[in-house]
């Protein structure tokens, strides 16, 4: 049986900068990866001439200057700038809150008509937030709350505003001056031709096994190399032997329709609780896309259970402090080493999963 330098388990954006370090250095890769394709939820598969982001719209930001050089050498990023637009019962608000969503929302045009309105609406909460809730309105006052985060969140993590932490919605600006941009970030785009450019520059020269699950054999498998780096869920790794970690899953359903621009925006989130989809995504506009059809995709969001995708951890004290146990035992192996967002139970966008997978070759592998 042919050795390996590194067995990576899962075929992500994660490994794959682990792939493309070890190359550099002469050292040799098997991938083992549970899906029919490689890129983990970057993959994008071509439709009429349209890149379709088969597991959720991508959308690459930074403001990390080595991360963004790392991938624009290995692709051209085009100039898209995402600016969703948020759709409460047919009401259309621009996204992130800013002075067009307020004023939309209370017809004025001031900052200082907006910070006055969301001052006294946010004058129930004192103190520190101590939950989405709380941080939401202390925010953006009640009514942007009301309409644009509390069914959209309840949808998206199918729990309680009031029972979620408040980091969950510090991810999102809030800006008193017209300005759409979902991102702070000095640099942002989609690779041109899709994030597969970037997957299959990342692992080339690999052997790659796909449809494979690594723990239906894993101790074979354990034996082909000297270092494991294993990018799945940690507590599969350890059979749940403290119990399972929260995950939301989500459902996407595709959709080719014989129509040129389906909602003039690449990303609609809705926002009411009663739309059972979380958002509506149309991909030919991530590309400036001309074709005559387009592809849209709706977003469902749910509880994960065996035999789904765990897309998102569900990073609560709870779950917090079960991965905690599964980390300490991980810390104890010799040969596994754990990463990415399944392995460190952590809401990594791909530029901090780049750059955590950077410091963990030099720190760790090579
Ligand atoms: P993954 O992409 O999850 O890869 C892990 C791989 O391991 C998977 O392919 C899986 O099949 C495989 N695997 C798991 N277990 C096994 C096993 N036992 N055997 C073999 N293979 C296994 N980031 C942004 O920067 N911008 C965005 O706009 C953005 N949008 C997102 C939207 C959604 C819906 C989601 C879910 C994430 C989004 N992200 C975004 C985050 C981004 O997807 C991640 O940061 C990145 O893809 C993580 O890479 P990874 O390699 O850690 O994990
Ligand atoms: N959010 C919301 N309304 C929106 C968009 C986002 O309430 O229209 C909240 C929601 O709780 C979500 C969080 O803000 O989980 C972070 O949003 P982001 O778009 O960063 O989530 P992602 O899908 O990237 O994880």
């Amino acid at each position: 049986m042919k050795k390996y330098d590194f067995l990576l388990v899962g075929g992500g954006l994660f490994n794959g900068v682990i792939a493309n370090e070890a190359r550099k250095k002469g050292k040799t890769c098997l991938v083992i990866e549970k899906r029919d394709v490689l890129g983990g939820n970057i993959y994008c598969r071509e439709v009429e001439g349209i890149m379709v982001h088969e597991y959720g719209a991508h959308i690459f930001h930074t403001s990390n200057e080595e991360v963004w050089k790392y991938v624009n050498d290995l692709a051209e990023f085009n100039h898209y700038i995402n600016c969703p637009v948020a759709n409460y019962h047919g009401e259309t608000y621009n996204l992130p809150f800013n002075m067009n969503t307020f004023s939309k929302m209370w017809g004025i045009s001031k900052p200082e008509e907006a910070k006055k309105i969301i001052e006294e609406q946010r004058k129930e909460i004192t103190g520190e937030p101590q939950n989405l809730e709380e941080q939401a309105i202390s925010l953006v006052g009640t009514d942007v709350y009301e309409k644009l985060i509390k069914g959209y969140t309840m949808k998206q993590w199918g729990r309680e505003c009031k029972d979620l932490p408040a980091s969950i919605i510090k991810r999102l600006p809030v800006r008193y001056i017209y300005d759409n941009n979902y991102f702070n970030d000095p640099h942002q785009g989609i690779p041109k031709g899709g994030y597969n450019v970037l997957i299959e520059k990342l692992y080339e020269g690999c052997d790659v096994k796909l449809g494979t699950d690594f723990l239906e054999d894993k101790e074979t498998y354990l034996n082909m190399a000297d270092k494991v780096i294993y990018t799945g869920t940690i507590d599969s790794f350890y059979d749940y032997c403290y119990g399972k970690l929260e995950y939301r899953s989500l459902r996407f359903e595709h959709e080719l329709l014989d129509e040129e621009n389906h909602q003039g925006v690449a990303v609609m989130n809705y926002t009411d609780g009663e739309t059972p989809y979380t958002r509506k995504i149309e991909h030919k506009h991530f590309e400036f896309g001309t074709q005559e059809k387009t592809v849209v995709t709706k977003e469902y969001s749910a509880e994960w259970e065996d035999g789904m995708e765990p897309y998102y951890p569900v990073n609560d004290k709870k779950n917090s402090r079960l991965f905690e146990k599964y980390k300490e035992l991980g810390e104890k192996e010799e040969k596994v080493l754990f990463g990415g967002r399944l392995g460190e139970y952590k809401y990594y966008d791909m530029d901090k999963v780049i750059e955590s997978a950077l410091k963990f070759v030099k720190e760790k592998l090579l």
